[in-house]
């Protein structure tokens, strides 16, 4: 692999998020699109319907400022934050622009989806080498949209798409998103092209996209799987990514912190985002939550499995009542709510289960991939005092920083880098995405 001490490496972005306003206006500029579905989307997410076509019209008779209009709205900025809804409703604008939706719908045949994918990456990997990027690892997801003749011939194609890249300043890599509920046709593929000639391009399998509801207990089948073709064929081995902690709204804090402790004991290499795992459970304040009672149960487990760890941690797990609260919770129905209320002392104590459970990863050997810009963006980690990496710091977590989706984003990895010195910077050129 050709490394550069100088260059920076970025280990989690997203192909089609790597895609930048101008190369995506450019790649517009001729194009008849049915813009009511993004359009409706936005309408409901941000109350105000998208003026696409005006701008895009604008652009294509170079009127001053209209550019940067198209970069304002492409890009989720500062002004967008707030939820993964509100950053969906951009995003769409690659998905309906592009032709994922229409390859979806079978309007839009391979070879031509094909093509304008691996377009991109040539532009995303050319804008990136002139960031000093010198190794970048790109996630796709291939979603259900594909048979499995079309996923074997979309990842061989893209990696030969790579390929072309190997004697150069800049070295690409894939990593294939595979669906939570139901990951194993992608396996097939991903199995078939890492023993292909161009397989040693292709990082591993990643998880990504909503979290909630599908716990990593869930894949411990595929993660064993991964681990088994890995013991087979160890010249292409497979790193298994794993997005997690970063959406938490239905479970109990302790809960969100143990998902990520657990998808590090399931085998996970790295964990993206990870915000439970360190976030300032100050940032929270005094509150009340739910979670279901097989959460629950599941978290109690938990408590007992390791409580001789928490112990040295001051979590101490009473046994009796950890069983009595087993038994009791166990004859209700397993989708019932609990509440948990928060108050000084029960964040403080969650506070010292993150300590426990990153002294855990450090030593199981996973590293945590920190994006801040979509902490700030869409976790709603705005202010720097709370942001997870001053505790990954303090405790000795390996970690690296990573730009996550810098297209739509509008950001650079060194931008990304310079946000996480948490006391100094905590700042980014905001929606001009022209700048990058
Ligand atoms: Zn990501």
């Amino acid at each position: 692999m050709y490394t550069h001490p100088r260059k920076l490496a970025d280990l989690h972005t997203h192909l089609y998020g790597c895609i930048h306003s101008s190369d995506f206006l450019e790649f517009l500029r001729d194009r008849e699109v049915d813009w009511t579905a993004y359009q409706s989307n936005f309408q409901r997410v941000y109350g105000a319907n998208p003026p696409i076509a005006d701008i895009l019209e604008r652009c294509r008779r170079g009127v001053a400022g209209s550019r940067d209009d198209f970069a304002r709205l492409f890009v989720f900025g500062d002004d967008d934050a707030g939820n993964f809804d509100r950053f969906q409703a951009k995003y769409d604008m690659l998905n309906h622009g592009g032709s994922s939706v229409g390859f979806s719908r079978g309007e839009v045949p391979l070879p031509v989806f094909i093509d304008e994918v691996c377009g991109f990456i040539h532009k995303i990997i050319a804008k990136q080498r002139r960031q000093n990027v010198g190794y970048i690892e790109q996630r796709m997801n291939l979603g259900k949209k594909f048979t499995q003749a079309q996923s074997n011939e979309f990842v061989r194609a893209m990696l030969e798409t790579y390929s072309e890249y190997e004697d150069s300043d800049i070295q690409p890599r894939l990593a294939i998103s595979l669906a939570r509920d139901n990951p194993w046709p992608e396996w097939e593929a991903v199995q078939r092209a890492a023993l292909g000639p161009s397989g040693h391009l292709l990082t591993g399998i990643d998880f990504c996209y909503l979290e909630e509801g599908y716990p990593p207990k869930d894949q411990r089948e595929l993660f064993d799987a991964v681990k088994d073709f890995n013991r087979r064929r160890p010249e292409r081995a497979l790193a298994i990514l794993y997005h997690v902690g970063e959406s938490f709204n239905d479970k109990s804090l302790e809960s969100a912190v143990r998902w990520v402790h657990e998808a590090a004991e399931l085998g996970a290499h790295r964990l993206g985002h990870a915000i439970s795992l360190g976030v300032d459970p100050d940032r929270f304040g005094e509150h009340s939550r739910s979670e279901s009672v097989a959460e629950r149960i599941d978290q109690l487990r938990y408590d007992l499995r390791h409580r001789e760890g928490l112990a040295k941690f001051g979590v101490h797990v009473d046994v009796p009542k950890v069983t009595e609260e087993l038994d009791r919770i166990g004859a209700l129905p397993m989708d019932h709510q609990l509440t948990i209320e928060y108050d000084e002392e029960k964040l403080d104590e969650l506070g010292r289960r993150q300590r426990y459970a990153i002294g855990c990863i450090r030593e199981l050997g996973a590293v945590i991939e920190v994006c801040p810009t979509s902490n700030r963006r869409i976790g709603g980690i705005n202010r720097p005092e709370h942001h997870p990496v001053k505790q990954f710091v303090a405790n000795n977590a390996p970690f690296v920083i990573a730009s996550d989706d810098p297209g739509i984003f509008g950001t650079t990895l060194a931008i990304s880098c310079r946000m996480t010195r948490w006391n100094t910077l905590w700042t980014c050129p905001g929606p001009a995405g022209v700048k990058c």
